[in-house]
């Protein structure tokens, strides 16, 4: 059931609101353009914003996009949906795009809603946290997490009783249950898709035990324990809430892997590892940290030296397969691997596994598009039709890529890669 239809028109439309969609849609705003942004978090900022500090600076990853988002939020040539999703976008001609966007309701009037959480504190439901990746719980009645952007309530009516709990004590009377979806038709004269990427999950190698040990995690678990906005005050293993001191990182789960569909090298994992033993020996000074690896990919600036300050600081690398995790009843975890270098099979005791997930394409971006316009890689990431001499061009003219939608980059690569994007956006609309 949808509520009112309404037109409205942009020069361009960023999908998505994580750091490459923010940057390009700064570009163009910037450059006197009108941008829309459709986020269908309740946030912007994507997966950065919930990043703990960043390879190989180790600045925090919070307060690098804190000011970028809230530029973004304030700018005012840029319009921002979160909670919105493309249903499907036409190009009609050169400069002309119509897209259908539904934007689902919040159930809370957002320029009411003060961020006070009285709401989350009177909500009697509990439910996993997504923004904490399931290590704790949350309300139904919500604020996404401290420094989302907006900084605004929402409903999560699936779980909702309606037990009214929440408008009772809401100072500003936001709370509003007569919300309904609403559905847009938006003109565009050109697209930038910064879709962004999805995390490998582990469930698919059940040889590893995610999902049946709890002390084992995925890198986006020992992110958000990292991170400024983490769940506990140190790092706790799941199963007991023992601060681990033997922790494990398994590389390449879900990548270089045939076996489950993956034969690429996610870019990030190798690093994002290091640069978590290297902040859980800050954190857990006592606790050893070891790194099963197959090769150790470290290709960027300043990386190599970022790899040799791990060794320096004790990190243990091993040139390992794992074969299986097994559990033994006191919760620690049993590794059997091949060492590469020995050629032979071992075994290693540690409390806390960490597999460091790769990444996967966020198939979304091949769905906005009707009868497969948008051409896909074979990976299925958005296919790159000049990738060497314009690398934001897509098989749609006028619809250019940022960022991780069209393969594994980190933080600064999906950022030139929303530069080039913006770029080639301009030169499209002044073209004409
Ligand atoms: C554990 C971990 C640690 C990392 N650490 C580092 C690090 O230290 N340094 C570094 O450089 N990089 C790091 N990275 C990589 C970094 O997260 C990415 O490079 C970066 O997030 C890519 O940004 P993006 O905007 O392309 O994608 P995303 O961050 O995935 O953002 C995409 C956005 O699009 C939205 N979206 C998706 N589909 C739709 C749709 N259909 N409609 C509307 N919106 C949609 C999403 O909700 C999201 O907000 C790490 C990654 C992980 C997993
Ligand atoms: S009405 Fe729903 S969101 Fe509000 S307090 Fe009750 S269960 Fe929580
Ligand atoms: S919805 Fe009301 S009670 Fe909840 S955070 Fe907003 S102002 Fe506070």
């Amino acid at each position: 059931m949808h509520g009112k239809i309404l037109n409205t028109s942009f020069d361009a439309l960023v999908i998505g609101g994580g750091i490459a969609g923010g940057e390009a849609a700064l570009n163009l705003v910037n450059n006197g353009f009108k941008v829309l942004i459709i986020e269908k978090d309740l946030s912007i900022g994507g997966k950065m914003i919930l990043l703990s500090k960043v390879f190989p600076t180790l600045d925090c990853s919070a307060c690098i996009t804190t000011p970028k988002v809230s530029e973004i939020s304030r700018h005012p040539g840029i319009t921002i949906f979160t909670g919105s999703e493309v249903r499907k976008i036409i190009r009609k001609a050169e400069n002309s795009f119509e897209a259908e966007v539904i934007k689902t309701p919040r159930y809370v009037i957002a320029e009411d809603c003060t961020g006070c959480q009285l709401c989350e504190q009177a909500c009697p439901v509990n439910v996993h946290d997504q923004y904490q990746y399931n290590l704790i719980g949350r309300k139904a009645a919500y604020i996404p997490f401290s420094i989302a952007s907006p900084r605004v309530a929402a409903i999560d009516i699936e779980n909702c009783t309606l037990c009214g709990a929440c408008e009772k004590v809401c100072p500003t009377k936001c709370i509003d249950f007569t919300q309904e979806t609403e559905e847009y038709h938006i003109k565009a004269k050109t697209v930038v898709i910064a879709t962004g990427f999805n995390l490998f999950d582990p469930l698919m190698m059940p040889r590893y035990g995610y999902g049946l040990y709890k002390n084992i995690i995925t890198s986006m678990q020992m992110e958000r324990q990292l991170a400024p906005t983490r769940p506990f005050n140190t790092i706790l293993r799941p199963g007991d809430g023992k601060v681990p001191d033997k922790i494990a990182y398994v590389l390449c789960t879900g990548s270089r892997d045939v076996t489950v569909g993956n034969p690429i090298c996610s870019q990030i994992c190798c690093m994002y590892s290091i640069k978590q033993a290297q902040l859980l020996m800050g954190a857990l000074p006592m606790a050893d940290v070891t790194i099963y690896y197959i090769n150790i990919r470290s290709f960027g600036k300043g990386f190599e030296e970022f790899y040799d300050q791990a060794k320096g600081m004790g990190v243990n690398f091993i040139k390992g397969k794992i074969g299986r995790i097994s559990e033994k009843e006191n919760g620690n975890l049993i590794m059997r691997y091949e060492d590469i270098n020995e050629n032979i099979v071992k075994e290693a005791e540690h409390d806390i596994v960490v597999l460091s997930v790769g990444v996967l394409p966020n198939t979304d971006s091949a769905a906005l598009f009707p009868d497969g316009e948008l051409k896909l890689d074979p990976f299925n990431f958005v296919y790159q039709t000049d990738p060497l001499a314009s690398p934001a061009k897509t098989s749609i003219k006028g619809v250019f890529v940022a960022g991780t939608a069209s393969g594994p980059m980190d933080i600064p690569d999906s950022i030139l890669s929303a530069g080039a994007a913006s770029s080639e956006a301009m030169s499209y609309l002044i073209r004409k």
